[in-house]
């Protein structure tokens, strides 16, 4: 490869953040502006309303979404699902994984710039809070090399103290998603040495927003999220991404600045003007023009900024778009590949299972097994035993009051100990023990079946197996 051929490359060597030294190039991006930027502007609003009112939504008495690891509670558009039922949450994260397979196959990373609650936090909040403060991207270059005083310092301390409080903020909802609102609000309202650990972690996870959106930022994009570093695999030729139209940007001669006295059609130049501009507003600090890159996160800023150039020259929008590479090299429209279709079927089938193990799912999960190494005894009166461990699982929200009754055959049932209350989302393990005439026994083994009434309803009918004696 030539020396010029390995400059070009060059890019393609390190994430555009790092220079050689492995030191981190920060990115100073240029305030957007445009049609995608106003409409992701609107989104936003949307998504950040969701995620500010979601924890005080509830579906019945349960939350619209709650992951309470500590309690192994999760709830999901009100549904509770216990560890019991891990098997249902497995299956839900494979189809969660599907769709963003199948999502990004289709529209490339659009979820990171668009929907993303880092970018949306970052972008539209922190950023827009920073643009105020510090000013637009080459006041806040002449920023960066200011002594650490005098405006500099008040600026910094200003944006800190507001960072921080924002970061506190995000930080309580995170908690509340994680164990609900009502016990966040009871950690911020109490005694706080009665929650030392529930203010740790929000301090704990306030100070780490901090730190991402003041600092780490595009890091998090293009170093940490599994995500990003996935696109290379996941992305194919048909992929809709934000791409640089490189057949027209460049034609026969190259990309080449603007010069209003030539006739640019009849020069075999490129209809890119090299303006920059594309990279300037790019918060990943990439050139676009030099194709996909794991750090485009699709936010859609390059687009407006070769928009507002292209209007300013004169020529057709789109230089820089929304469009596959097959679109771009070969002018065909988007079709579903075979990867497509392949994942829409899975997906499908997946679906399908998802629904069915939902719609049938029981309230009372419930097991009766012999007690081990036994059989039967004989009582004096001529009646006949058998021992049996009972094991109960309430999916439900509300304690279960358990009944057990034998069907069918004349035979008693005795719970050892107390009566059977299941609490909410937990178990019962204990033993029961059925006493049965011998007259009423047919043979060595007499199925019976026994009903299980919860709080009075009946949950289900389990046979079981009675022995006695040949
Ligand atoms: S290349 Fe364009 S779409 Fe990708 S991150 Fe940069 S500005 Fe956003
Ligand atoms: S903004 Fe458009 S015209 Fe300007 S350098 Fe980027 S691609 Fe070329």
């Amino acid at each position: 490869m030539s020396e010029e051929q390995q400059q070009e490359e060059a890019f393609r060597d390190r994430i555009a953040t790092v220079n050689e030294k492995g030191k981190r190039i920060w990115v100073f991006p240029k305030k957007p502006k445009g049609r995608f930027y106003d409409r992701r502007k609107i989104l936003s609003y949307f998504l950040l309303a969701l995620i500010f009112i979601g924890p005080f939504i509830k579906i019945g008495e349960e939350p619209l979404l709650m992951l309470n690891i500590i309690k192994r509670k999760f709830v999901i558009f009100g549904q509770v699902f216990w560890p019991a039922e891990a098997y249902l949450f497995a299956l839900g994260t494979i189809i969660m994984v599907v769709v963003v397979i199948l999502f990004t196959l289709i529209f490339g990373r659009l979820f990171c710039g668009w929907v993303c609650p880092q970018t949306i936090f970052m972008e539209m909040l922190f950023r827009r809070i920073e643009y105020a403060i510090d000013g637009d991207w080459t006041e806040q270059k002449r920023l960066a090399k200011m002594p650490f005083k005098g405006v500099k310092l008040r600026k910094r301390l200003l944006k800190w103290f507001i960072f921080y409080a924002i970061s506190f903020v995000i930080a309580n909802f995170f908690l509340m998603y994680i164990i609900g609102y009502e016990e966040v609000f009871q950690i911020i309202t109490d005694n706080p040495q009665d929650h030392v650990v529930g203010l740790i972690a929000i301090v704990a996870f306030s100070t780490v927003f901090f730190f991402v959106f003041l600092s780490f930022r595009e890091q998090v994009c293009t170093v940490v999220c599994p995500y990003g570093r996935l696109q290379g695999v996941l992305l194919d030729k048909n992929s809709m991404v934000v791409a640089y139209d490189y057949v027209r940007g460049e034609k026969e001669k190259g990309r080449a600045k603007f010069n209003k006295k030539e006739d640019r059609a009849t020069t075999g130049k490129g209809d890119c003007i090299d303006c920059g501009q594309c990279v300037h507003v790019c918060p990943t600090g990439i050139d676009i023009r030099n194709g996909t890159q794991l750090e485009c996160v699709n936010c859609t800023a390059c687009i407006d900024a070769c928009d507002h150039m292209m209007d300013g020259v004169g020529m057709d929008r789109g230089l820089i778009r929304f469009a596959s590479e097959t679109q771009i090299k070969e002018g065909k429209k988007f079709k579903w590949s075979l990867k497509v279709k392949a994942y829409s079927a899975v997906m499908t089938i997946l679906v399908i299972v998802f629904g069915i193990l939902i719609f049938t799912r029981d309230d009372l999960q419930t097991k009766f097994q012999r007690v081990r190494g036994t059989t039967f005894t004989k009582a004096e009166n001529g009646m006949i035993t058998n021992m049996f461990k009972v094991n109960f699982f309430n999916k439900t929200n509300k304690d279960m009051n358990i009944q057990l009754e034998i069907d069918g055959v004349d035979a008693e049932l005795y719970i050892i100990g107390d009566s059977i209350i299941v609490p909410k989302g937990d178990h019962y393990y204990g033993q029961i023990m059925i006493k049965a005439d011998r007259s009423v026994l047919q043979r060595h083994k007499t199925p019976m079946n026994i009903k299980v009434f919860a709080n009075g309803t009946l949950e289900e009918t389990y046979e079981i197996s009675f022995l006695g004696p040949k």
